[in-house]
Parts: structure tokens; C-alpha cells; sequence
């Protein structure tokens, strides 16, 4: 739909990045559940934070709890889950704020969705490469015991799969490397623009 505003009178992207002197940018963490994203994540935004930027976390907590808390695991709904995540992703990078994503996106299509919604140019793919024997052993949830019991079907890792990501930007050993290490790297590796 075409919006009903000349384009000369809104307000664009590049108006709000300069307000708030940064660009924005979605830092896609993909990985198994356990592996690490969101305790990276937090560590990651609590460093942009002390920089002076301005910063969002989305993961699965606040993410299937709210907007997407109509959804179950159904190839369908992870469609419609992935969806409105990369929407609403879309939403705060256009307002120019650094998105942090926390989301396992077990599949290349899946990321790729994402990718293509948000746009290739805004999207950096951070893969959190923890073996899956370590991710099993810290249990954070206790998802992986309920998996083997068959209590979970199509739990990532157990009995549904996890496409090793063919091309991320990043890729972090986070079973050898500290947190702080990972965010070392991460922050050597992107470059967070003053707008
Ligand atoms: P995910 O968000 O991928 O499901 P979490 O961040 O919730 O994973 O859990 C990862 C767990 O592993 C946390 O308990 C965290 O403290 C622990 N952990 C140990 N070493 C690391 C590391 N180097 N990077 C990230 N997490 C680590």
C-alpha cells in the first residue's frame, strides 16, 4: 500500500540516526539453545550501552511471550515467528537502533527469511558455535532432559535439526572463548557507525 504522506514530509531514517549520532544495525545471534547468545547478547549490549548507543535485545522470552504468544512450533508458526521477529527487527533498525536478536533460526531459510526482510545490508549473522555435548550439559532450562525424555518434540539438536550456517559473518567458539572474549570480537568485528 502506498503511504498517503509525501516522502519529503516524513521523517526518514537517516533524520533519526542523526538524532541519535549512531546507525542502525541487527546483530543476529543463531546457535543452539544453551550455547550462549543470549548471556553474549546481554554482555554485548551492556558494552554499546556504556559507549552511548542506543540498543534493543529481542529474544525468545520477550518475544513468545508478547507479540508472538499465539504461536506454537509448528513448521508454520516457526514461518509466522521468524516473520514477525524480522518485522518488528525491520521496525527499530529504521528508527536506528542497534538490534540484538537472540533466536536458535535452526535452518538456512530460516535465517535467510530473516535476512530478506530486514535487509542484507542492516543484517549481520553471528553464529554461536557451542558443541551440542556442552549446550546438553548446561541444561540452562532444562529442555534438553524433557527432549530425551520425549517430552519435547522437535526440540533443536535432539530430534529436530541444526543447519550449521554456511556463511556467517561471525562465528564464535563460545565453549573456548569467555563471554567477554566474544564480545571483544564481536566489537572488532562490526563496525558500530556514528551516523
Ligand atoms: P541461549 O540464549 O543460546 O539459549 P544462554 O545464554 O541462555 O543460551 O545460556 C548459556 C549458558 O552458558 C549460560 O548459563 C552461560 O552462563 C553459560 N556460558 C558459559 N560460558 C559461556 C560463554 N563463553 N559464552 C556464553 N555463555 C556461556
Amino acid at each position: 500500500m502506498d503511504n498517503i504522506f509525501p516522502t519529503d514530509q516524513i521523517l526518514q531514517r537517516t533524520d533519526k540516526e542523526k538524532l541519535l549520532e549512531q546507525k542502525g544495525i541487527a546483530i543476529w545471534f543463531t546457535g543452539l539453545s544453551g550455547s550462549g547468545k543470549t548471556t553474549i547478547a546481554i554482555a554485548l549490549e551492556k558494552e554499546l550501552h556504556k559507549k552511548g548507543l542506543l540498543t534493543q535485545v529481542l529474544d525468545g522470552d520477550n518475544i513468545r511471550a508478547g507479540i508472538n504468544n499465539n504461536l506454537g512450533f509448528s513448521e508454520s508458526d516457526r514461518i509466522e515467528n521468524i516473520r514477525r521477529i524480522a518485522e518488528v527487527t525491520k521496525l527499530f533498525v529504521n528508527t536506528g537502533i542497534i538490534t540484538i536478536c537472540c533466536f536458535v533460526s535452526p535452518t538456512e531459510e530460516i535465517r535467510n527469511t530473516a535476512k530478506n526482510i530486514i535487509g542484507a545490508a542492516d543484517f549481520v549473522e553471528i553464529f554461536v558455535n557451542t558443541p551440542i555435548a556442552i549446550c546438553e550439559q548446561r541444561d540452562v532450562k532444562g529442555l534438553y532432559a524433557k527432549a530425551r525424555k520425549g517430552e519435547i518434540k522437535d526440540f533443536t539438536g535432539i530430534n529436530a535439526p541444526f543447519e550449521t550456517p554456511a556463511n556467517p559473518d561471525i562465528e564464535l567458539k563460545a565453549n573456548e572463548w569467555t563471554v567477554d572474549d566474544c564480545v571483544g570480537i564481536i566489537l572488532e568485528n562490526i563496525k558500530v557507525q556514528r551516523a
